[in-house]
């Protein structure tokens, strides 16, 4: 019987992984040029880290989570978002100590079980940045310009994406936003769906998430967030705008916006493809001021983003057109004969120690065959024949020109690369 893969889960096969190299190679130069540095957190925590952290009302945990018992009866669960596991590891490394700020980045596999559907996969790929230790509202629009920064850097256009930011408050003003969204909606709890009216006991403002049609009409009276701002969250809303106004950078306010995690305070956004349907969001993002605390850490206030590779692979690979990319190797090895086949194993080996790519025929493939593989996978043919093993010499071809020259075998392998330009 054949097994297959899981549903949501899929294989990025060699053609689309060269893609994701490049991109990954991307997001980190330029999230380094921002002075964000890797951490590679691993993928199974203890369940208990993103109840507490992303919040037990949320569809992430409530739904969404691969949660199982190792052989100790400890919960696990597979990590369905990085933050909260970088906060934890913040905590336990003690990277507060140091007083500074902490600007972290990773990139790596993540899951949740939803229903699979173009840009949405049960384990999908996320890049994503934390900036642990300050306040500044400065430091927000940092992290938003490196988002907007980044998506330029990969190729899209500012008129392809759309900025929404709002502000959601913090836990002085949090409490009467939550008591307005709950009065409001048991008023009409006839109306909402049935995880609906369980939000409404559990944390009212997960309502305004909901996806069900039957909600909306609900959702689209609600109170805003934006009213019952406190002093304090007000300021820091109004400082952003002004600086994303300094940087250029345009934005729709939108009052809407909660994002379906709960440890979010103030701040939040995404950035939106203009190009993707109903799965629009590339990336968002915003402040967790109360996460560290939450957490077991010192008070630490936070800000970051997260984005979704398979998303990015998307809009792009609707910009690019496949297969342009250039040959993976630069040359393929050809002897022709018994003889000439065993010195190519060692002229192969030379090579690749000079930081060349190249191959050979392991198939027992014809002259012909051996001439088409090359033609399609590298640069150079090298051949090596009777005449050439006579002479120590070898015969180079470039294959877009279809020019050759030959040349004596310890010249060409003491500097491969001066021939292969
Ligand atoms: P979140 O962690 O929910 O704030 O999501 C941040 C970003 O991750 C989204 O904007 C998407 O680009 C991406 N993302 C989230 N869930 C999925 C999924 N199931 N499949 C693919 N990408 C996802």
């Amino acid at each position: 019987m054949r097994v297959e893969s899981v549903r949501g889960m899929r294989d990025i096969l060699p053609e689309e992984a060269r893609l994701w190299q490049a991109l990954e190679a991307e997001i980190r130069s330029l999230v380094e040029l921002y002075g964000y540095r890797e951490i590679r957190p691993p993928l199974v925590e203890l369940a208990e880290l993103f109840s507490r952290g992303v919040g037990e009302a949320t569809d992430i945990v409530h739904k969404e989570m691969y949660v199982f018992p190792d052989k100790k009866g400890q919960m696990l669960a597979l990590r369905p978002e990085a933050t909260a596991s970088v906060v934890r590891a913040y905590i336990e490394h003690g990277l507060y100590a140091k007083g500074d700020l902490a600007k972290l980045y990773y990139i790596g596999p993540m899951f949740r079980y939803e229903k699979p559907q173009k840009g949405r996969q049960r384990q999908f790929h996320q890049y994503g940045v934390e900036a642990l230790g300050s306040l500044d509202p400065a430091l927000d629009a940092e992290v938003i310009d490196l988002a907007w920064h980044l998506m330029e850097r990969v190729g899209l256009s500012r008129e392809a994406l759309v900025l929404r930011l709002n502000s959601i408050g913090c836990r002085e003003d949090r409490p009467a936003y939550r008591e307005a969204l709950r009065s409001y909606f048991s008023a009409r709890k006839d109306e909402l769906c049935s995880d609906c009216q369980r939000r409404l006991e559990e944390n009212p403002l997960r309502i305004l998430d909901c996806k069900e049609p039957q909600c909306q009409s609900a959702i689209a009276g609600a109170p805003q967030s934006l009213d019952y701002l406190c002093e304090g969250c007000r300021k820091h809303l109004e400082e952003l705008r002004g600086m994303l106004g300094d940087l250029g950078l345009a934005y729709e306010l939108d009052p809407r916006l909660v994002r379906g995690i709960d440890y979010y305070t103030r701040t939040v956004f995404e950035l939106c493809s203009r190009e993707l349907g109903a799965q629009d969001a590339l990336l968002g993002g915003g402040r967790y001021d109360d996460l560290v605390e939450l957490l077991g850490g010192p008070p630490t206030p936070g800000v970051g983003f997260a984005g979704g590779m398979e998303r990015l692979v998307l809009v792009l690979s609707q910009h690019r057109p496949a297969n342009t990319a250039s040959p993976a190797l630069d040359v393929y090895v050809i002897p022709i004969g018994e003889e000439a086949r065993k010195r190519a194993l060692a002229i192969l080996a030379q090579m690749r120690r000079k930081g060349v790519a190249a191959d050979l025929d392991y198939m027992g493939r014809s002259l012909r065959k051996m001439m088409s593989v090359a033609a399609r996978q590298a640069r150079y043919a090298l051949f090596l024949g009777p005449d050439e093993l006579a002479q120590d010499r070898l015969t180079l071809k470039n294959l877009a020109s279809g020019e050759s020259r030959t040349l004596p075998r310890s010249e060409f392998l003491a500097h491969p690369q001066r021939f292969l330009s």
